[in-house]
Formats: structure tokens, sequence, C-alpha cells
């Protein structure tokens, strides 16, 4: 079974399915780590982001895999490039910032694709990103669109930040993430939008376990039905 869930940043896609995938074993595909990767590494180079013929030949350099890890109550997904692990610097502003316009490039998004659905071929997966549902695995078994406000999805990046030691503020964050969802959406190739089959669960007011509840409810249902 294919789970794909796309939203908007800070949605809580990552949280909720690495806990449903713990929940049922399947394995935990973070694309959107794989967009990151190919950024740090296109930062590391000074190359322009915006450049898609010097974007896509850093992408056909990068030795990237992503090694699951599983824990007792976490499934995650360690990022190395070569025998680097970048997992953490990943996830820095600078990243956050460059990682739409490196994302937005066909050459780029057509191999990632390739890449994503060799990963999800044989086992069975949760994907998290942005053209999961539309793109990657149109024909996935359940397809989930999270959404929530931009305070909120502000607010939760925020906690994750400054608990990681980066300084930021609330108001810089939500510019910064709607610059993003704007990039995001309005991208010509696969931009974010919800599949007209995805259900969408808006998680401003849901706990992280309410909404992992809601889709292992689905995804059941789902089951029973194929
Ligand atoms: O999910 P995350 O915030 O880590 O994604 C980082 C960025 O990677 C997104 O803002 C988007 O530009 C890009 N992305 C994408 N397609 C995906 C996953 C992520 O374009 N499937």
């Amino acid at each position: 079974m294919q789970i794909a869930i796309d939203g908007p940043a800070g949605a809580g896609k990552s949280t909720v399915a690495r806990q449903v995938a713990l929940r049922l074993g399947y394995l935990y595909i973070d694309t959107g780590a794989m967009y990151r990767a190919l950024t740090y590494q296109v930062i590391l180079d000074a190359v322009d982001p915006n450049n898609e013929e010097a974007v896509y030949s850093v992408l056909q350099q990068l030795d990237l895999r992503l090694v699951p890890v599983k824990q007792a109550n976490n499934v995650s997904c360690c990022v190395f490039i070569g025998d680097n692990e970048v997992t953490e610097q990943i996830r820095k502003p600078i990243v956050s910032q460059l990682v739409s316009a490196v994302s937005s490039h066909y050459k780029v998004r057509k191999e990632m694709v390739k890449l994503q659905q060799e990963l999800a071929k044989s086992q069975d997966v949760v994907m998290d990103g942005r053209d999961i549902t539309t793109t990657v695995l149109p024909d996935a078994e359940l397809k989930i669109y999270l959404n929530a406000s931009v305070e909120e999805r502000a607010k939760r990046r925020l906690l994750e930040l400054k608990s990681k030691g980066h300084p930021v503020e609330l108001d810089d964050l939500i510019t910064q993430i709607n610059q993003r969802d704007r990039l995001d959406s309005t991208r010509k190739v696969s931009p974010l939008r919800k599949a007209e089959d995805a259900v969408e669960i808006d998680t401003t007011m849901l706990t992280i376990d309410q909404v992992v509840e809601r889709i292992l409810a689905l995804a059941v249902r789902r089951e029973n039905r194929v």
C-alpha cells in the first residue's frame, strides 16, 4: 500500500507521516529532504539556484542516500551525501530559503520523481512532499492533503528551530512560509495543489495523535476495500 501525503510547509506532514509509517511498519520517505540535500550541495558549490542547467549538473553528480532509521517510538530518514551525514544541515534556514527555487526546475523534478518512484516500487511506503499525490504516486491507495493556518505553521516551525538553537522571529517565519507557499504553488512544474481524490485534513486545531489516528482509520478502510 502507498500512502501519499502533500501539503504546505509546516502543516505537520513529516511528523505525522513518520508516526503513520511506524504504526503500520511501512517505509517512510521524506522527499523534501531530497530537494533540501540538493539545495545544500548547490550552496556548497556556490551555484546559482535559479540556473536550471547548473543545478541539474549538481544533481547528476550528487551521491544522495536516504537511510531509514527505526527506533522504538519513531522512524526517520537520515540523509547522506557521499559519506557525509547532512540530516541536520539541510534543515538550516538558508536551505529553506533557497529550496523552492532549486526544486522549481523541470529537469530536477523529472529526475527526483524517477528516484522517488523507484524507492516506492517494491515496498509499502508513506511518502510526503508537495507533488506526491498528484505526480509521484498518482495511484496511491490513500492520498492526504494536510493543511493548517499560516500562523499555526509558523509557530510550529518557530518551536522546532528554537529547539535546535536557530534564532528566528515569528513574523520573519510567517513571511518566509508565505513566500515558500507562493513559490511552491505557482511554479510551472507540478505545483503544490490538492489532488481531487485526496482527503484534506486541517491540522490547525488538531494534535499530532488526532491526525495520525484519522489517517490510520482511513488506511484501514482503504485496505478493507482492496
Ligand atoms: O517538506 P519540506 O519543507 O522539507 O520541503 C522543502 C521544499 O522542497 C519545499 O518547500 C518544496 O520547494 C520542495 N519540495 C518539492 N516537492 C516535494 C517535496 C519538497 O518541491 N515532493
